[in-house]
């Protein structure tokens, strides 16, 4: 059973996957393209974890990240929802 991160996921890689080609098949040249400012790993996570209302935490415009306790990695992504603040890995969180 899909959960729906993993659904969300899913939904957004592929969503990005058409954004990509859609601009490789206008000629928009790589450097002006969403290919170079998204990544098929982290950027579809990212997404997910807005659709289901999860808000990343800013600080002077740029998103707040601490070290995961599960991967030890500098990646686990600050979010509010509500009044409440989660750390959420892209590499631990995915389910
Ligand atoms: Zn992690």
């Amino acid at each position: 059973m899909q959960t729906l991160r993993q659904t969300n996921i899913e939904i957004e890689a592929k969503a990005l996957a058409a954004t990509i080609l859609q601009e490789k098949e206008a000629g928009v040249v790589h450097f002006d393209g969403t290919a170079a400012v998204t990544d098929a790993f982290l950027t579809p996570f990212f997404r997910a974890v807005q659709r289901e209302g999860f808000q990343a935490k800013l600080e002077r415009g740029c998103m707040v990240l601490r070290r995961c306790i599960r991967c030890n990695k500098y990646s686990a992504g600050v979010y509010l929802k509500g009044s409440e603040e989660f750390e959420l890995c892209p590499l631990c969180d995915r389910h």
